[in-house]
């Protein structure tokens, strides 16, 4: 049963989204610094990263200060400033030299101070808080909802995909935790780290930079696909939507939406999602009510006019999600 629900792309998954220590290489232990890549082309003044021979991230501006680095794993929001950089969440370790090296291009660019002050992890997930060691180690004070320190520190079963969750290692961990909320002031600028309970898990906290008028919605938002809900961290389909409420509370007609995974959006943007996460949920909530089992509701297809929105999630996977947050049992005994 569980295998029939795992898609192909949940192997993908397993490697990006959930992404541990396990499904990653080992950090070396104190890996030394890399000698200095110094190339012609350089624009980037002398930083603690390098540009890799294949790089693989990019930046896009939201604002002279505001800025969202992509790539592998999920979105970075940068602000910069007099007063240095802090970072909304900071990709795979195997992306720190580039992360570093971009942080110089953009602070060269603006003129802000490139040294890094904070690094708030909007979850646990390895494709988020993957470099949090090397940031800490550039000067970076990592910090997180609480639950993201306590489930770093243990191994927890992840009943999708069949497999345990190891724990990370403590030079990943948050140094600073918070419970509800927290405020952040630094280059002019107010950032208040939201805590919203049990949706993509439940240590997922939402950013807003509130001068740019900016939110950073971590994983909460997969924009233009289907989620992925860590029910086996906490997570649930409806804190998912309680999310977009909070931040859609929040925004006005001019902010600017920054997505854990896609491009940036506006209000908009988000309220078609919260919309469609809402369908979904509804559509579930329906048959599971009236008696219908997990595998029958995957054979109806209820979501088949949402097919353009599978990626790494697809129907089944997206249709489990649902009715699991719905208190439905996994696997279903067979
Ligand atoms: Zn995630």
């Amino acid at each position: 049963m569980t295998k029939a629900l795992m898609s192909a792309a949940a192997a993908v998954l397993l490697a990006a989204c959930t992404a541990s220590d396990a499904s990653e290489p080992a950090p070396a232990p104190a890996a030394p610094a890399p000698a200095p890549q110094v190339t012609e082309t350089a624009t980037a003044p002398a930083t603690l990263g390098s540009l890799p021979a294949e790089p693989k991230l990019t930046v896009e501006a939201i604002n002279d200060t505001l800025h969202v680095i992509f790539g592998p794993g999920g979105n970075i929001g940068v602000s910069s400033g007099p007063d240095g950089v802090v970072l909304v969440d900071d990709k795979f370790a195997a992306n720190s030299d580039e992360i570093l090296y971009r942080i110089g291009e953009i602070t060269t660019a603006n003129g802000a101070s490139s040294d890094l002050l904070f690094v708030i992890n909007t979850h646990l997930h390895g494709d988020h808080s993957g470099s949090n060691a090397e940031m800490a180690a550039a000067g970076g004070l990592v910090m997180a909802h609480d639950n993201v320190r306590a489930r770093m520190g243990t191994s927890y079963m992840n009943k999708a995909f069949g497999r345990e969750q190891a724990a990370q290692d403590r030079a990943k961990w948050p140094v600073v935790t918070f419970s509800e909320r927290t405020s952040l002031h630094f280059n002019g600028v107010t950032a208040h780290a939201l805590h919203t309970p049990s949706g993509h898990t439940d240590g997922d906290t939402i950013v807003h930079f509130v001068e740019p008028n900016v939110i950073h919605m971590g994983d909460n938002l997969f924009l233009n696909m289907f989620p992925f809900v860590d029910v086996d961290a906490g997570g649930n389909m409806q804190g998912m939507i309680d999310s977009h409420d909070v931040a859609l509370g929040i925004a006005d007609a001019d902010t600017v939406i920054i997505p854990g995974h896609g491009p940036i959006t506006d209000v908009a943007g988000l309220r078609d999602a919260r919309d469609t996460l809402q369908a979904v949920l509804d559509r579930v909530r329906v048959r599971k009510d009236r008696g219908e089992g997990l595998q029958a509701i995957i054979d109806a297809d209820p979501l088949e006019d949402f097919a353009e929105l599978e990626s790494f999630i697809d129907r089944p996977a997206i249709i489990t999600a649902a009715w699991r947050s719905l208190g439905g049992e996994f696997p279903a005994p067979e």
